[in-house]
């Protein structure tokens, strides 16, 4: 794998329309990114690639979208109204904040003086707000920090409605809010950010041989992204680390161009809160096993993944320099399926209308097959080209004045840079 820098990422993305940082036209706002054109495009690429393997290609797994805003009982009973704390630590000089367990606390990365740090103290990281008109004890409701819970919440209703053969799944795509200490990193720590979770439900005989499943599932995952192995590294997260009701834990770790950090998790949670529910709401979490077994309450594996950062690995992977012709290019060698443009068409020459509109015939076809089909007359071939490598688009199709001749178009590879003639009858098929 390349070894990019994070500057390198960032510029081009702001360059080229993937991610923005939020309200940049007021300043900013600190913790949140925007996507533009070709990021949205990118996301959805990801999301459905995750969909797809995780709910529509399997039997076992099943689909929801639950409100953000829900029921405070949810934070009490999940424990993160008390718990969901990260230690914070203000400078007596400078009155800078940071995370105590990120920064060295004898001095202060900010003003520099040393032994300015007291007592760290715990900060909830839930964004509180009120629902409705009046702001009182009974209206508190939080943007929710992770979207596991609206999964539990809903296991009852999916049994009651599906009644699913055990062990299933539930998986959820959608926003995050954490009001992190220090947001860094471009989007690796943002605090509106996106989660696709999904909470697989087993008897509690089967958890160890299920959670090995899911370590290959993840694997697998990481591999359709375009993510190489050896930039893949399981982190076995020691007991002392762990969530209380966390028997495993794993921490899949990517070498992201910040150092080695956490991508997703993988966490067998017991049945921390379907019991948690339980105790709360007053209601049964049990599961009927169809063969007329003992009801029991479901134990839960948990692979948790952050959007934002599969993206950042997605562009760590694909970001590349090389040379073509003595030039330096740098490009992104994105996986097709992921690319947010699938294909460029040209004219060799945009002032000549048979070209153009011969052009434009190529352009509608692909389009309807492809969707992601891009229009490219900007300046010359050798710019254009450039300029689809830098988003990673994996062919550019060029129409000649041959093809006027013999109805075959040039298809440029992005990746080798090698051109071959192809007819129009056969080009939706080479392009796959
Ligand atoms: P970290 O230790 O880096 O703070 P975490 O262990 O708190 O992460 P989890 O609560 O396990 O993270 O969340 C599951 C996933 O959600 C993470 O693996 C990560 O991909 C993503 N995630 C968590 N916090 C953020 C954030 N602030 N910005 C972007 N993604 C995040």
């Amino acid at each position: 794998m390349n070894n990019p820098k994070l500057e390198d990422i960032v510029s081009l993305s702001k360059r080229r329309g993937f991610i923005f940082p939020g309200s940049d036209v007021y300043g900013g706002l600190s913790g949140t990114w925007d996507y533009g054109p070709l990021g949205v495009a990118l996301k959805r690429n990801v999301m459905q690639l995750w969909w797809k393997m995780f709910v529509e290609d399997r039997d076992d797994m099943f689909g929801i979208d639950a409100a953000i805003l829900m029921n405070q009982k949810v934070w009490q009973a999940s424990g993160h109204v008390d718990t969901f704390t990260d230690p914070l630590v203000e400078c007596s000089n400078c009155h800078g904040r940071f995370r105590a367990d990120k920064i060295d606390t004898s001095k202060c990365p900010s003003c520099g003086l040393k032994d300015t740090f007291g007592e760290p103290r715990a900060f909830n990281m839930m964004f509180k707000t009120n629902v409705g008109p009046v702001a009182d004890e009974n209206s508190i409701s939080y943007l929710r920090p992770e979207t596991a819970q609206g999964i539990f919440t809903n296991f009852k209703n999916v049994v009651d409605s599906l009644y699913p053969d055990m062990p299933f799944g539930l998986a959820q795509q959608g926003k995050a809010f954490r009001n992190e200490i220090s947001p860094r990193d471009f989007v690796f720590r943002s605090r509106e950010f996106e989660q696709m979770e999904i909470e697989y439900f087993v008897h509690p005989d089967q958890w160890e041989a299920e959670f090995e499943k899911w370590v290959k599932a993840v694997h697998a995952w990481c591999d359709a992204l375009g993510l190489p192995a050896e930039s893949i590294h399981e982190l076995e997260v020691p007991e002392s680390d762990r969530a209380h009701y966390s028997k495993r834990t794993i921490d899949f770790e990517f070498d992201f161009p910040i150092g080695r950090e956490e991508l997703l998790g993988l966490a067998y949670r017991t049945d921390f809160d379907l019991k948690n529910i339980e105790r709360v709401s007053g209601k049964s979490m049990a599961y009927r096993p169809k063969d007329g077994g003992e009801p029991f309450v479901p134990h839960v594996i948990e692979p948790s993944f952050g959007l934002e950062r599969a993206i950042m690995a997605v562009l760590t992977a694909a970001y590349t320099e090389d040379e073509v012709n003595g030039e330096k290019r740098a490009y992104l060698k994105l996986p097709k399926h992921l690319a947010p443009v699938k294909v460029a068409v040209s004219p060799l020459l945009k002032n000549k209308p048979e070209l153009v509109d011969k052009a434009r015939e190529v352009y509608s076809m692909l389009k309807k097959e492809f969707g992601a089909v891009t229009w490219d007359d900007n300046g010359n071939i050798g710019k254009r080209y450039r300029r689809q490598d830098e988003i990673g688009t994996p062919y550019c199709v060029v129409i000649d004045f041959d093809t006027l001749e013999d109805n075959s178009v040039t298809v440029r590879d992005r990746d080798s840079t090698e051109q071959k003639r192809v007819t129009i009858a056969e080009l939706a098929g080479q392009l796959v």
